[in-house]
């Protein structure tokens, strides 16, 4: 892991000046940050300390380029990044920023090994790279041992390793760190905290941890306190408490409760999953079908009234178009709706459901149609049954291997140009 920026000399890794936001309007309005001024340099550790209620998140959301500051300015590695909308901001949160927070926020049913390489896939990191850097980053926090192991089967502390992972698989200069002890027994935090020195000692990554415990903001060595939206405090320590000699001082533990076996074993009994995976929503669906009705109509139509093509190659060329408008407009559609780049197995998911939804449908309609007429729609249902009819004369299992290869085939066809038609980044 190489962590560090190349900033120009004399220039902070974080500059806010006068930076204030608000939520709300009127009589509501709520100051969250009023006229804060704070300047972090590359390689800080600094703790913001403050009562519930006092900005600290705001801070954090502000830092990590997850909000914009209503007023004020904000660079980030250089970066003017107060002004910059949507896309600019979420490609320098990306390169910049690794982000830990209090829930730990990792998906269930996924290996630790799988939830550090997310980031990873959704940048397109091909699955041997992915693997390869998510293990380093796992041994690197001491898990090693444990990239097999389920969410419903880690303690909080190796969870929180594992989200630190992820945080820093995308090799971030900075990791911000919400409440990340906020869930965890002073023995469990002085160890993540120690985890947390250790990184920003040795690979050089500047951590802004929030908290409201005195005695985990004495790890780091600066403390910064807020009070209604304002820096009250600023404080360098000259001799910060050493998490891993702090750990090694505690009595040794005899509540068998505190026992890592044991308190998983309580969890999986009441294990209950925080996060899932999004599913794909409906629209992404009708947009593909859209896409697809659309594209085979256009090649039609232009081949046979343009070209004057012969009826049964626009009906080729028409489908081949089809398939191709759809899966750009999947793919479109899939971004805009998940805000990322889908996954190799949501592609997969969209492939496989379309494919069931419209030979479904298609077959529903065809049928209806067949009852009420001789339609164009329902000779094709009349084809179909001549070809099964055709193929049941060599038994139920050839029609039944058929019928899969085929639909197995169209599937694969799908998800390849799903791939080939999403953008890269
Ligand atoms: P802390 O993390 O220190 O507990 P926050 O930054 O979460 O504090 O909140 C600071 C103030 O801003 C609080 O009064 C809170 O109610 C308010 N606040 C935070 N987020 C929002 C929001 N999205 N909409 C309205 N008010 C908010
Ligand atoms: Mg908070």
């Amino acid at each position: 892991m190489a962590a560090v920026v190349s900033l120009a000399a004399g220039v902070p890794l974080i500059r806010l000046s006068h930076v204030s936001k608000h939520y709300g309007t009127g009589e509501g309005i709520v100051h969250a940050m009023r006229d804060v001024d704070l300047t972090i340099q590359q390689g800080e550790f600094v703790a913001i300390i403050g009562a519930s209620g006092s900005g600290k998140s705001t801070m954090m959301n502000v830092l990590g380029c997850l909000d914009r500051p209503s007023r004020g300015s904000y660079e980030l590695a250089g970066i003017d990044v107060a002004d910059k909308h949507g896309d600019a901001r979420a490609v320098v949160r990306n390169r910049v920023v690794g982000f830990v927070f209090q829930g730990f926020n990792l998906l269930p049913r996924t290996t630790a090994l799988e939830n550090v390489e997310l980031p990873l896939q959704y940048r397109g990191v091909g699955a041997r790279d992915r693997r390869r850097r998510a293990t380093a980053v796992l041994e690197a926090v001491g898990l090693g041992s444990r990239a097999h192991h389920t969410q419903n089967q880690l303690s909080g502390g190796q969870q929180q390793r594992v989200a630190i992972a992820r945080a820093l698989v995308t090799d971030p200069p900075l990791l911000l760190a919400d409440e990340p002890t906020g869930n965890l027994d002073t023995r469990t935090s002085l160890d993540v905290l120690a985890l947390l020195q250790r990184l920003n000692r040795d690979l050089g990554i500047t951590v802004v941890l929030v908290t409201h415990e005195r005695e985990i903001a004495e790890c780091a060595s600066r403390i910064i306190e807020m009070r209604d939206g304002r820096i009250v405090g600023d404080t360098h320590l000259r001799e910060p408490v050493d998490a891993a000699a702090a750990l090694a001082r505690l009595p040794p533990i005899h509540d068998a409760v505190r026992d890592p076996e044991i308190e998983v074993a309580i969890k999986e009994r009441s294990a209950t999953p925080s996060v899932s995976r999004r599913a794909i929503p409906l629209s992404v669906f009708v947009g593909m079908w859209v896409g697809e009705v659309c594209g085979e109509l256009a090649a039609m139509a232009y081949l046979s009234f343009i070209l004057r093509v012969h009826a049964s190659t626009t009906l080729w060329v028409g489908a081949i178009f089809g398939e191709v408008i759809k899966a750009w407009a999947g793919a479109l559609w899939a971004r805009r709706a998940l805000g990322r780049r889908v996954t190799s197995d949501e592609r997969w998911e969209m492939a496989f459901r379309y494919t069931i939804g419209v030979s479904g449908l298609g077959l529903a309609l065809a049928t209806a149609l067949a009852m009420r007429s001789r339609s164009s729609e329902a000779l094709h249902l009349y084809s179909l049954l001549d070809w099964t009819a055709g193929l049941l004369a060599h038994g139920k299992l050839t029609l039944l291997a058929v019928v899969a290869a085929a639909f197995a085939g169209i599937v694969v066809v799908r998800y390849a140009l799903l791939w080939a038609l999403s953008a890269r980044r």
